[in-house]
């Protein structure tokens, strides 16, 4: 084939090919306009997941009619003018390309007026013919309506999702821009029903709980951080409220919503130890930073950025969202509010209490604090309003209303009672109620920061064996005591091997020996894993976990009341002691509040 200059229609095609990949994209591209127009108000309407119908109305600048014809053509942009416009973005848009991009792809109908124009003017485009400007009736702002999405390229079309994905993905792309522009009102409207619709004018706080939804307020954490000229401010989410998408984890730039490996792997790392891995925290975190410190340009969508120093920005991020978790106390509290008041016995028994107490935190610790309410049952009326009557006067009363209102976390007074239940579950109170602790949990937490702390400043002290403790493993998986050796070093286990099937342990963590974890077994369980992470740092924190478990205390052990202070002692002193290293909670409080509703007090 000799060379030809392309059509414009396949230029603008090709061009879309980057910039439109989906409905979503469209949305974004189109809503983004109308913020850079200055919109107080945006509307967005979609058909089908976009496909077949797109509307976005916004009361912005408008588009004077004799520009309509250029803000279509590609390469057209009333944004920058000279290189140097590049180095300093302001504006959502600058490539000139999106309007054309959407022209060459749908049909699409622009009607717009600026305020000081006595009408609209309207153009119709379906690919690369157009009908106008000519007049139309219509209010200030500009209404852009794309119907019949990539029609002409049906090979784009085969890849969209259903309409339910894609109408996600524009509500995700929505509620993205509303988070980042809290002073326009948005409304979004898919197959005719209204799913968000936001007033204008809000804080950025009010605005964060409005997307993320009111019934949260109470778990989010404000953050406010900066460091080295970056500003990290959001709200970030308690573990509690953790969840199984990423879809609740929403980062932005410069009022621009991103997606950066490096700063999502900042908040994993924030959060480690709080949440479960394969969890994901409830976060949104404005990242401000000189324009000129990062280049928005490397990427058609703009959803990635190049960072000058990427590794500032990842030590902001992680420092801003890890002291904020830090401060908080993050107790969850066990919710009885579905609950009816008053503590009778067909309530407790039925499976709806048991469900709700399980809906406050996961398996083990629910349990327990079901056992501390059943303990309560199993009083009479007369021994329950003698118990009541000391917790309350033992907790004083001025009790503070609410968990957040208290980021220290309550200090337990040594002399309160403390009860173990089930030899599983120790209870006790502080300041704003009744606190139950899954003794296993929480001690595998203290064992773990113990173990952090102390191989960070060396090697862990270890202990010779009188006797070598012997360990036999699979011929074939001898070797890996070699690649074992430096992790095991700064263990401080020393083990060497015995024979083509049999190692040899000589010296033995002294943590571990004096919580009677046996030498042998810990190493043929270590032996055993395969799954450690590549990385040394990675592979050191899985095996102090395991280690912390093997040195815990266990659910079942009877404990004295020693035992059962110098836990609770533990808790004060550990950072993040709520949550055990898996980041299942070590436990839950019952607030006086509760109690005071579930006794028919208030
Ligand atoms: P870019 O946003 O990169 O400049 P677009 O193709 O998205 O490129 O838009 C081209 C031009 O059309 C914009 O620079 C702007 O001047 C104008 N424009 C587009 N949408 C609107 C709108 N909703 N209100 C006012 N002007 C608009
Ligand atoms: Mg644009």
């Amino acid at each position: 084939m000799p060379i030809r200059q392309l059509p414009p229609l396949l230029i603008n095609q090709i061009a879309a090919g980057e910039v439109i990949e989906r409905p979503a994209s469209v949305v974004k591209e189109l809503a983004e306009n109308a913020i850079d127009a200055g919109a107080t108000r945006i509307a967005v309407t979609i058909e089908e997941g976009g496909k077949e119908l797109i509307s976005i109305v916004d009361d912005g600048s408008g588009i004077p009619e004799d520009e309509l014809l250029l803000a279509i053509s590609p390469h057209a942009t009333s944004k920058i003018d000279s290189p140097d416009d590049l180095d300093a973005i302001a504006t959502m848009g600058f490539r000139g390309e999106a309007l054309a991009s959407i022209a060459s792809i749908s049909r699409m109908t622009m009607t717009s007026r600026p305020h000081d124009a006595s009408s609209a003017a309207e153009i119709r485009v379906e690919a690369d013919t157009v009908d106008g400007p000519k007049p139309a009736s219509g209010p200030v702002g500009t209404t852009v309506t794309v119907r019949n999405l990539f029609f002409n390229t049906p090979a784009r079309r085969k890849f969209l999702r259903t309409d339910m994905t894609e109408s996600t993905r524009i509500r995700d792309v929505v509620e993205r821009l509303a988070l980042a522009h809290p002073s326009v009102a948005w409304q979004y409207t898919q197959d005719g029903r209204q799913v968000i619709d936001l007033p204008g004018d809000q804080t950025p706080v009010r605005r964060v709980v409005s997307v993320l939804g009111t019934e949260l307020s109470d778990e989010l954490l404000e953050v406010d951080h900066s460091e080295r000229g970056i500003r990290v401010w959001g709200m970030a989410g308690q573990p509690a409220i953790a969840r199984g998408t990423a879809r609740h984890q929403r980062t932005f730039l410069n009022g621009r919503p991103i997606v950066d490996r490096g700063i999502n792997h900042a908040i994993k790392e924030a959060y480690r130890g709080l949440i479960e891995p394969t969890r994901y925290p409830t976060i949104v975190l404005f990242i401000a930073i000189a324009p000129d410190e990062v280049d928005v340009n490397v990427h058609p969508a703009k959803a990635e950025v190049r960072f000058r120093n990427q590794s500032a920005v990842h030590q902001a991020v992680l420092h801003a969202v890890q002291q904020r978790l830090r401060a908080a106390d993050l107790t969850p509290t066990v919710d009885l509010s579905r609950s009816d008041p008053g503590l009778d016995a067909s309530l407790l028994s039925s499976p709806e209490f048991g469900a709700n107490v399980e809906s406050a935190s996961s398996g083990v610790t629910a349990a327990a604090a079901r056992e501390f309410v059943q303990s309560l049952k199993s009083m009479t009326p007369t021994q329950r309003s003698v118990a009541y009557t000391e917790v309350k006067h033992a907790l004083g009363d001025t009790a503070p209303a609410s968990v957040e209102t208290a980021p220290e976390l309550p200090t337990m007074i040594a002399t309160r009672p403390i009860l173990q239940v089930h030899s599983s579950f120790v209870v006790t109170s502080d300041e704003q109620g009744i606190v139950i602790i899954d003794q296993h949990a929480l001690h595998e937490r203290v064992m773990f920061e113990k173990l952090r702390s102390r191989v960070s400043a060396g090697a862990l002290q270890s202990q010779r064996l009188l006797m070598p403790a012997t360990v036999s493993v699979d011929r074939s998986r001898m070797e890996r005591l070699n690649e074992l050796q430096p992790l095991l070093e700064r263990l401080g286990i020393e083990a060497e091997p015995m024979g083509p099937t049999t190692i040899a342990v000589h010296a033995f963590t002294t943590l571990l020996f004096e919580r009677k974890v046996d030498p042998a077994s810990f190493m043929a369980d270590l032996f055993e894993r395969d799954d450690l992470p590549q990385d040394e740092e990675g592979a050191l924190h899985e095996v102090l976990d395991m280690m912390s478990c093997k040195a815990a205390i266990k659910a079942g052990d009877r404990l004295t009341d020693e035992e059962m202070n110098e836990l609770l002692r533990f808790r004060e002193d550990v950072e993040r002691s709520s949550n055990c290293p898996h980041g299942r909670p070590t436990s839950l409080r019952l607030t006086i509040a509760d109690l005071e509703r579930q006794f028919g007090r208030t």
